[in-house]
């Protein structure tokens, strides 16, 4: 195994426990050491500091697997840190494991670069670095050891061109997923595809935050779900004793997955419509012709990847959020989040103070909202914290 050594000082990061190092931190690299392979990690002074996964095209150079001299990443290493992260989830859930949750974090569950989700029969898991990628095997073994589900992996993102990896789909272990899965969330049942869904084929992130939406739509009139996706939000306003939802998305597929998803749940296409669209240009048509609605849920994707697009970001989440208020009757509840980690919580709640200062609306915070518990933060990681969000009901 290589050794790499940190310029003095640099090891500053490894007492707080936080697992990146960055490439300026190394005082040379080793000839030979391969992306992704394992390294030791040791101060200017020679002291063991850690073994990490090493990056060779990241800014992001090395990633701790662990702190502990006798804690080697291996089989066993990621039995025990599935396990681990399996425990934890149990007393999330009080021992009552919903039928999909996150097992998995990441960095937060100790693993950079690991995310997995778990559906009835199959554990979905994504791959994000050349660390993860390179023990893509013992993963697998060990994620079917510890869930006995069968093994896909969804390692299509874009995060892993900076690691000089190419997008990789495909079964790991077991069986192939079918067309679709059906799962219930908060009593409402869903179907996705692991296959080609989003992510990991949904987002459970929004878990919570859907049932908080449900909470708060009896009797709400008009719904309007923006970026449903296969309809999540929207089923929940109904599911709560909402009227009606229109659900818009720009992807065809995931408007077909919401339709059969009301259909599952017993709901008609009076109470639940789609609407094909870029959601920038439907809101505008709508303000155009003086639409207006009860509550308004705005879940865009990630508008920033990283901190050089925040600016443009927080100018596309202002354009958005300003015409959400626009659109928002007075008394209407108003559901907005961002994804984007490079988005704080206090300049998103900023950006949507001076949208609603521009629209000239009153406004008061009911809530401030996060990712569901099952993708909790490790206070060594703050950035695993991504999503956030803001339930305001417009006032006269
Ligand atoms: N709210 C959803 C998740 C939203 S993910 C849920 O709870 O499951 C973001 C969604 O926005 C995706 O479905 C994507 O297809 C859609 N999307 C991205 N850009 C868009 C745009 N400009 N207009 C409309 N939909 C868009």
């Amino acid at each position: 195994m290589y050794d790499i050594i940190l310029k003095q000082g640099k090891e500053r990061s490894f007492q707080r426990r936080h697992p990146w190092v960055f490439s300026g931190a190394l005082s040379k690299i080793p000839q030979g050491v391969g992306n992704g392979e394992t390294v030791r990690v040791l101060s200017s002074q020679g002291e063991f500091l850690g073994y990490g996964a090493y990056s060779a095209t990241s800014s992001i150079a090395i990633r701790i697997w662990s702190f502990d001299i006798n804690d080697l990443p291996g089989y066993d290493f990621f039995e025990r840190k599935f396990r681990a992260a399996l425990t934890f989830r149990k007393i999330i859930f009080n021992n009552v494991l919903p039928d999909s949750y996150r097992l998995v974090h990441a960095e937060s569950d100790g693993l950079p670069g690991v995310i997995v989700d778990i559906y009835p029969g199959f554990a979905v898991c994504q791959l994000s670095t050349a660390g993860a990628d390179y023990f893509r095997n013992e993963i697998a073994d060990a994620l079917y050891c510890v869930t006995g589900c069968n093994v896909y992996e969804r390692s299509d993102v874009d995060s892993r061109k900076r690691e000089g990896l190419p997008d990789v789909k495909g079964l790991l272990k077991g069986v192939e997923p079918p067309e679709f899965i059906e799962f219930t969330e908060n009593g409402i049942r869903f179907r996705s595809s692991l296959k080609e869904g989003h992510k990991t084929g949904f987002y459970l992130d929004q878990r919570v935050n859907r049932q908080v939406v449900s909470s708060a739509a009896a009797g709400c009139g008009d719904v309007l779900n923006c970026f449903s996706y296969t309809g999540g939000f929207g089923l929940a306003a109904l599911h709560g004793g909402a009227h009606h939802v229109l659900n818009v998305d720009s992807s065809g597929a995931a408007l077909e997955f919401a339709c059969s998803n009301a259909q599952l749940n017993g709901f008609s296409t009076e109470q639940f419509s789609v609407e094909d669209a870029d959601v920038f240009q439907f809101l505008r048509k709508c303000r155009d012709s003086r639409k207006s609605f009860d509550m308004i849920i705005l879940d865009p994707p990630k508008l920033a990847e990283t901190i050089k697009q925040r600016d443009k970001a927080a100018r596309a989440y202002k354009d958005l959020n300003l015409l959400g208020f626009k659109l928002l009757r007075p008394g209407g509840k108003l559901f907005t989040f961002s994804c984007s980690g490079a988005m704080d919580d206090d300049l998103f709640e900023k950006v949507v103070c001076s949208a609603a200062q521009d629209a000239n609306v009153n406004f008061r915070i009911i809530q401030h909202l996060a990712q569901a518990p099952d993708h909790a933060v490790s206070g060594f990681f703050p950035e695993g914290h991504y999503l956030k969000g803001l339930y305001l009901i417009r006032t006269e």
